[in-house]
């Protein structure tokens, strides 16, 4: 009997604001198309800009739409929020992005503490840090893993050792706004870092040595052959640095096909070496396909369930991994973010 895993829906009243920052996470957790998402972040620029009580006045005689950025469903969303009742297409958009999980994948939901694998403005990501923070939280996280992409993946943004080491002092100043606000959670520092063609990583020793938790990922030449990818795959694997292999295959469901390598020797590579297999949870990847995951089983190896949130709707996304965690029988304990913060970043640092 599926279950529904999603947040629920802030109480109303709502600001307008409020109101339209909910419209795109929902439009983001349906992975609906980014142009939907886009005219209601306008409308909140727009709305952000406006004095509050022009606002008011325009949605009173109905000239919202004569502001530039407001088109019919976003002036809906506004003046239902100005007028105290929740906004009918939010409650629309709600009820279609619901997500569900099955009886046994709400199991592994309800143990995982956090999430490994999620961006930020900082590179490719439509939200900063702390609009993250505060959806992982809400989702009862203890803690949140950034993971922006490595300086090599220019078409995301991806960051230098300048800009890492920037961020990691955006997320200490973040950690302690939260901390004296009373909240019981943490950013752990990390990165996606891009495995390069000979295997090695898009980033220096000793920035890597800073992170608290590395996601290393390929993302170029997918479809070398298969020999070169194993040896590519197991090198970065090796790497005592990296502590989760991202979306192993690279596959898009439809889309893109998987990348082909020994999965025998990488999986043997990862159990070896203590690096977590990760299950990637983005609805279009779900990688590694179900067969994969049953290989690296076998090896021992240890999984994570993350999200590679690119939005905060997105966060919402870890349902999809624990069902497959469930259907392919991965004990919990295996499972690295299921365990305390500290245990994970002990791992990480002895792995
Ligand atoms: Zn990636
Ligand atoms: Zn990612």
């Amino acid at each position: 009997m599926p279950r529904i895993a999603s947040t629920p829906p802030p109480d109303a009243p709502l600001t307008p604001e409020q109101a339209l920052t909910r419209v795109v996470h929902c439009l983001d957790r349906a992975l609906a198309s980014p142009y939907k998402a886009a005219a209601f972040v306008r409308a909140l620029q727009v709305v952000r800009s406006t004095d509050p009580d022009e606002l008011a006045e325009r949605a009173r005689t109905g000239r919202l739409t004569e502001l530039e950025g407001i088109g019919d469903a976003t002036a809906g969303v506004i003046a239902d929020a100005l007028a105290g009742r929740v906004p009918a297409y939010l409650t629309k958009i709600e009820a279609e992005s619901q997500i569900d999980i099955t009886e046994t994948g709400a199991e592994y939901h309800a143990a995982l503490r956090g999430d490994c694998h999620l961006h930020s403005t900082w590179s490719d990501g439509g939200a900063r840090i702390e609009e993250m923070a505060a959806t992982a939280i809400a989702l009862g996280h203890e803690y949140m893993v950034l993971t922006d992409h490595s300086g090599r993946l220019t078409v995301a943004h991806g960051l230098n050792e300048e800009r890492l080491a920037a961020q990691l002092d955006a997320v200490a100043e973040v950690n302690a706004e939260l901390a004296a606000a009373g909240h019981d959670f943490r950013i752990l520092t990390g990165m996606e870092v891009d495995i390069l063609e000979d295997g090695s990583l898009d980033m220096s020793d000793t920035m890597l040595a800073r992170l608290d938790v590395v996601v290393a990922s390929v993302h170029s030449k997918l479809r070398m052959d298969a020999e070169q990818m194993t040896r590519r795959m197991v090198a970065a694997v090796a790497n005592p640095h990296v502590d989760i292999l991202g979306h192993c295959t690279g596959r898009k469901i439809g889309k893109r096909p998987a990348s082909t390598f020994d999965a025998d020797y990488v999986f043997a590579a990862c159990a070896q070496f203590g690096t977590a297999v990760e299950l990637n949870c983005r609805p279009e990847r779900l990688d590694p396909p179900r067969e994969l995951i049953d290989v690296a089983l076998e090896h021992g190896c240890f999984f994570s369930i993350d999200s590679d949130a690119h939005a905060t709707g997105q966060l919402e996304w870890q349902p999809y991994g624990c069902d497959r965690a469930a259907e392919r029988g991965i004990p919990i304990d295996r499972i690295v973010n299921t365990w305390p913060a500290d245990q994970l970043v002990a791992w990480a640092a002895a792995a």
